[in-house]
């Protein structure tokens, strides 16, 4: 793999920039491979990445019916943090916060991984005990937050409005090393680095359907024909339960749009994430000076990657309220995303009904800070055959047993 450095860069200004090699190969797909990836968003990528890196394991296939992180990893507002309530996600999440944290030189990309902290409004007493606990909970994980005061919050961001009319803020619960990363890149420097390993990403093939024999999965039917493998990993977040119906079994999963929407740019003037979750909107500011802003999920099921009018209208309401100078802000993009809700709001990483078959599903609105982490979860479950540590409590049978990991606070609405 060409590295890309500062002399990189020099080397091909006097060459007109002819010598860049293209970032993957686009191969034909082999007859079999010792393991498929089905979906190449973030988490296939990252998967796919890990088997290589910590397993070994290169005769690998990651299929995806469109274009790589075409899907929620290419449509996401890009929030990283690891805050949450619960033993197993804050290990989860902090894990790949972390990796976060050196990922552009481990894949020799630039991420743009932009530690700019992210505040999470307490606008309401509830609120406060809310984020207080998870501080609370944080500290005894080893993740680092504070609640800070309402002033903190003014200084930190400058445009916010602490005096709103219906909610002042009374606080936030802050993570200072939380902020955001480049959505495409992160998918794209997975990518270059599974390919450089000498892995096929095959773009444009569709799985249409799974084969078994005596329950192990034997391989997958494409729109390029059937593909052999011994082991099967589904990693399409919004179309997990279209898979998993392929494969002969159900999952408690629902697919519904998301939305979001961007400004025309303007002048730096937010260096700080902020999500005010009572009256329901995020704002950070991207390197290109948009405003990015997130909206809600639809009220019922649906595949569309659009979301609705109303969601808009809602959240700009709600980000006028909390940032009044954007009422003048000309939006530029709107757009959705088919997001995999599961009913505790906490992902699936898991061994499945079918032999060899793993899923990695359910991180709704908020799996783009997950990808560096779930992958190398997912790896180690597709390699060993058993979780480890960090997938462990994430298994499909904690629905039927009760023993769910709710995060409906920390995930429910938030990204
Ligand atoms: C508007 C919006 C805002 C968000 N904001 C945030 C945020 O701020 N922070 C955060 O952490 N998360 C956020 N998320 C959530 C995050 O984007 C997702 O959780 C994450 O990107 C999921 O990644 P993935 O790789 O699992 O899925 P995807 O990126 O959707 O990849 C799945 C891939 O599988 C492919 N596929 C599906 N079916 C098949 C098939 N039959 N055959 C082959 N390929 C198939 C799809 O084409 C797709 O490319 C947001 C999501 C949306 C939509």
């Amino acid at each position: 793999m060409q590295r890309y450095s500062v002399f990189a860069i020099a080397r091909e200004a006097f060459r007109h920039h002819l010598g860049w090699e293209r970032a993957w190969a686009a191969p034909e797909p082999k007859p079999s491979y010792d393991a498929i990836i089905v979906g190449a968003g973030g988490h296939g990528l990252a998967t796919a990445y890990y088997l290589g890196k910590n397993h070994g394991i290169t005769n690998v296939a990651i299929l995806e019916k469109g274009w790589l992180g075409g899907g929620n990893t290419g449509r996401n507002t890009t929030i990283i943090r690891s805050n949450y309530l619960q033993d197993p996600s804050a290990a989860i999440y902090e894990k790949s916060r972390s990796l976060y944290e050196t990922l552009s030189q481990d894949l020799n990309y630039n991420v743009m991984f932009s530690p700019r902290g992210v505040m999470m409004l307490a606008q309401t007493h509830h609120e406060v005990r809310g984020y207080l606990r998870t501080q609370h909970a944080n500290a005894l994980q080893g993740v680092a937050t504070e609640f800070i005061s309402p002033q903190r919050v003014k200084e930190l961001c400058p445009i916010l409005n602490i005096d709103g009319p219906r909610y002042p803020v009374l606080g936030a619960l802050w993570q200072a090393r939380g902020g955001t990363g480049r959505h495409d890149a992160v998918a794209w420097g997975y990518a270059r680095a599974c390919s450089a390993m000498g892995m096929h990403i095959i773009q444009n093939c569709e799985v249409t359907g799974v084969r078994s024999e005596n329950g192990q999965v034997t391989g997958v039917d494409t729109t390029k024909g059937f593909i052999g493998t011994r082991k099967l990993g589904m990693v399409v977040a919004g179309h997990s339960g279209q898979l998993a119906e392929m494969a002969g079994f159900r999952l408690p999963i629902e697919a519904v749009a998301l939305q979001a929407l961007v400004s025309e740019p303007i002048k730096p003037c937010m260096d700080v994430v902020v999500m005010a979750n009572t009256v329901h909107g995020y704002m950070s500011q991207s390197d290109k000076g948009e405003m990015v802003i997130g909206g809600g999920t639809d009220g019922f099921n649906n595949y569309t990657q659009r979301g609705s009018f109303h969601h808009i209208e809602e959240t700009l309401r709600a980000l006028v309220e909390t940032f009044p100078m954007i009422s003048r802000l000309k939006m530029l993009r709107q757009w959705g995303g088919i997001v995999d809700m599961t009913g505790d709001r906490s992902p699936l990483i898991s061994k499945t009904p079918l032999g060899n078959c793993f899923i990695n599903c359910g991180w709704g609105t908020g799996g783009f800070k997950a990808i560096p982490g779930s992958g190398w979860a997912m790896a180690e479950l597709m390699a060993k055959g058993e979780p480890g540590p960090l997938a462990e409590a994430f298994n499909m049978w904690r629905f039927k047993e009760g023993r769910f990991i709710d995060e409906s606070v920390a995930a429910g609405v938030a990204h």
